[in-house]
């Protein structure tokens, strides 16, 4: 055990940065708390404009080598990567749940099964990724996906290795090299990746981990003249800096952000499906992106199924995410659930009622929450709280619905439950989402395009869409003549 080392719950973690195949320390490090108890994971180096600077020349001066390299080899280390995710598995899942809170469960079965997954798919997608010729009066068009060189990734806390691999992979397997900077409150899964993308041949240089607090050593990554490419994950108010601070070198950026997405439950909806759809926006204790926050029912079920719902929320279990039996872990850090109460109480002084929780659990957890009797211009109604908070209103036609829906700054995601397929497409050609879900909720594919319109972000993510973003596209024309053979 060395200073640098730290262990959570039996697996030693480094909590150096990772830049140019080796550890490096900062001076200051930045204190990593567990979500679940508040006690000390790790002192992390907390790095700056030094160890920004250090990380992108690291990846440029491993970029050349990266990019000529054949889409075959980069396919079999990306394979290999995922290998090597699956070996650790288990590992990776409880420092997970650890750090930010999660549940262990989830870990285990669904979230790094598919962080693995998201390094084969990408491997897969580059093997299949096919120039497309086509001719104009003679002439060859040749259009290819060059590698654009370092690129930086943000990324936020609520699936932290989860939505920094839907990053790290396409652009890695698009022959690009990578600054990662993960957030601050959940840092430790991207310093076990730097292991295990090492372990599996990946070169110095090709991924580069730093760590640190967003407004320390954002700028320098984000402003770099040597970057080609920022991908950003996280909220609003950062990625209005983030676009300011590219600005500069006009760097192209993807944008995910945040949402405030409905469920609309028509009245010729499976009320017990529809139940569970809105019962399962409380996952991750709220805190995701995606969540369809605002609940959206047809004014002669309101009723039944306020009912069925509270009855349904009430049998949730909130407690400790490691335990198998929890449905609802704690919020990230007490600053969140702080705002979360803020919201609450703010939108509880305005009028609402909570038929459902409305109070924190201790000082870590906050109670799966239900407000009816907002108003649509209400802050609770447009405004997005990243917690286990939901508001219901009612609506008596689909016009009036399809209103209240998009009447928000947001655009993610909408989810339906309709039993008539007709109305399921009429509503969704009018709603301004970049996921629809039908009857369903979080059903994802990598080979679908992801991402939001308005302030939910810039580009999608997924399939050719993310070699789009992490390439220079190049078209290549030929003449016909001119070739000393053919005289
Ligand atoms: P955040 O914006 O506070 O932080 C995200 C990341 O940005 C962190 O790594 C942080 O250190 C970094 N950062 C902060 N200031 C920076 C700066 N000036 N320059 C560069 N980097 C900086 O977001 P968060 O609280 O970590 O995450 C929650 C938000 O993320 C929510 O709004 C949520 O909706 C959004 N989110 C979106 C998606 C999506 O795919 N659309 C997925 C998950 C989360």
């Amino acid at each position: 055990m060395t200073d640098h080392l730290t262990t959570v719950a039996g697996v030693a973690v480094d909590t150096r940065h990772w830049i140019g195949g080796r550890r490096v320390a900062s001076t200051d490090t930045f204190t990593d708390v567990s979500p679940i108890d508040g006690s000390t994971l790790g002192e992390i180096s907390r790095g700056t404009g030094t160890e920004a600077a250090q990380a992108v020349a690291a990846a440029k001066a491993a970029f050349p080598a990266w990019a000529a390299t054949s889409r075959a080899e980069r396919a079999r280390i990306l394979h290999a990567i995922a290998d090597g995710v699956e070996k650790r598995l288990e590992d990776l899942a409880v420092v997970e749940t650890h750090d930010n809170g999660a549940l262990l469960r989830s870990h285990r079965r669904g979230v790094m099964p598919r962080v693995a997954h998201n390094f084969r798919f990408f491997a897969d997608r580059l093997l299949t990724l096919d120039h497309e010729d086509f001719e104009t009066r003679g002439h060859t068009n040749r259009v290819g996906w060059d590698p654009a060189g370092p690129c930086v990734l943000i990324t936020p806390w609520n699936a932290p290795l989860m939505l920094a691999t839907w990053k790290v992979a396409p652009a890695l397997a698009a022959g690009n090299t990578v600054v990662l900077k993960p957030a601050e409150w959940s840092p430790l899964t991207a310093s076990l990746l730097a292991d295990i993308a090492a372990a599996a041949g990946l070169p110095a240089g090709v991924l580069n981990v730093v760590q640190g607090y967003g407004a320390e050593i954002g700028d320098a990554l984000t402003s770099h003249p040597d970057v080609r490419r920022i991908s950003f994950t996280g909220s609003v108010p950062t990625a209005k800096r983030i676009a300011a601070s590219a600005a500069a070198n006009l760097t192209p950026l993807s944008l995910e952000l945040g949402g405030k997405s409905p469920l609309l439950v028509f009245a010729d909806a499976d009320l017990d499906l529809a139940v569970d759809l809105a019962v399962e926006q409380y996952d991750n204790a709220g805190q995701v992106c995606l969540a369809a926050t605002r609940l959206l029912v047809e004014e002669p079920i309101a009723e039944e199924f306020t009912r069925r719902f509270v009855e349904k929320a009430s049998g949730l279990r909130q407690g400790d995410p490691r335990d198998e039996a929890t449905d609802i872990g704690p919020t990230i850090h007490p600053r969140q659930l702080e705002k979360i109460d803020g919201f609450v109480r703010r939108a509880i002084a305005a009028g609402a009622r909570a038929v459902v929780g409305g109070h924190r659990e201790g000082d870590r957890y906050y109670a799966p929450t239900l407000l009816t009797e907002v108003a649509q211009d209400s802050e609770i109604v447009q405004e997005e709280v990243f917690g286990p908070v939901l508001t219901l209103q009612t609506f008596t036609t689909e016009e009036e619905a399809v209103r209240l829906a998009d009447d928000t700054r947001f655009g993610l995601a909408a989810t339906l439950a309709t039993g008539d397929r007709e109305r399921a497409e009429r509503v969704t050609a009018r709603l301004v989402a970049g996921t629809v879900w039908v009857n369903c909720f979080f059903v994802r594919d990598l080979r679908a395009p992801f991402g939001g319109s308005r302030h939910s972000g810039v580009g999608r993510e997924g399939g050719t869409w993310s070699f789009d973003f992490y390439c220079d596209l190049k078209n290549t024309v030929t003449a016909p003549k001119g070739w000393k053979d053919h005289g």
